[in-house]
């Protein structure tokens, strides 16, 4: 059985203070995680050490929103696998479109990146979706089969022996993030199942049917729980309303329920 994941992005949010006042305003009403359920919070490198230390009392896994996929060396303003893996960091996120469209992400160095951290021993949550441009020309599903190829055709930096072990999906359409534009549970699952596909195709069934596939883009406690009705949706990647401790808990027990 896949596990159900409620993940946070904070994305570039929220001080070590603020981090602090978020964490006393959920303690106490957080509902435990059942069995097969995960709650994930991606926050800020700064706030990694203090999340790290709070998530612990909580059950919430803290994750790093970006590492660099060499371990060291010249790459200024970066931080590597061991530089977070020494503070209790074992969850990453890659392939956020933002890191995509403002810091020159692509197919390849997501792929560099993945298979990096996950020989490191870290577990990813990889992001893959279509631009708004990308869906009005109807390429939805040839933009996300290229995105997931990159990951697992043969070479280098093939990480089809880690999915649906510690590599998992979220399917963010570019279009839906941060615009209040959310995709209907049709289209989200339409595209969770061409992923799906593409999966089983490329690495196994058996891989495929163990992979958590969250959807991710104006996700809200009031549209969680349709979206997560649907097969092939197993949860969700939640930028603006992880931010708001109300929200947060909102969504952890629709999760749940
Ligand atoms: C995100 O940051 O991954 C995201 C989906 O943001 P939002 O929920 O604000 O659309």
């Amino acid at each position: 059985m896949r596990r159900k994941i409620f993940a946070g992005n904070w994305k570039m949010n929220y001080t070590v203070k603020e981090t602090r006042e978020f964490f006393s305003a959920i303690e106490g009403k957080i509902p435990a995680a059942k069995s097969g359920c995960e709650f994930q919070l991606y926050v800020p490198a700064l706030s990694l050490t203090i999340a790290l230390d709070l998530g612990k009392k909580s059950g919430i896994t803290i994750g790093a929103q970006n590492v660099h996929w060499e371990t060291k060396g010249a790459f200024t303003g970066e931080v590597s696998g061991p530089m977070v893996k020494e503070i209790g960091v074992n969850q990453v996120l890659v392939g956020h479109s933002e890191r995509r469209q403002h810091f020159g992400e692509t197919n390849t160095t997501v792929a560099k990146r993945c298979s990096s951290l996950l020989k490191q021993g870290f577990n990813v949550l990889v992001c893959i979706g279509e631009t708004r441009a990308e869906r009005e020309a109807g390429k939805t599903n040839t933009v996300l089969r290229q995105q997931l190829m990159a990951l697992f055709h043969e070479g280098e930096h093939h990480c089809g022996s880690y999915l649906g072990k510690s590599l998992h999906v979220a399917y963010e359409p570019v279009w839906a993030i941060g615009t209040g534009l959310t995709a209907t549970p049709e289209q989200a699952e339409e595209a969770h199942q061409e992923i799906r596909t593409v999966l089983t195709k490329s690495v196994s069934e058996e891989a495929s049917k163990a992979t958590s596939i969250l959807y991710g883009g104006s996700v809200t406690p009031a549209n969680f729980a349709e979206l997560l009705k649907c097969e092939n949706i197993d949860g969700g990647l939640v930028g603006g309303a992880s931010l708001k401790p109300q929200d947060w808990l909102a969504l952890a027990q629709i999760l749940q329920s």
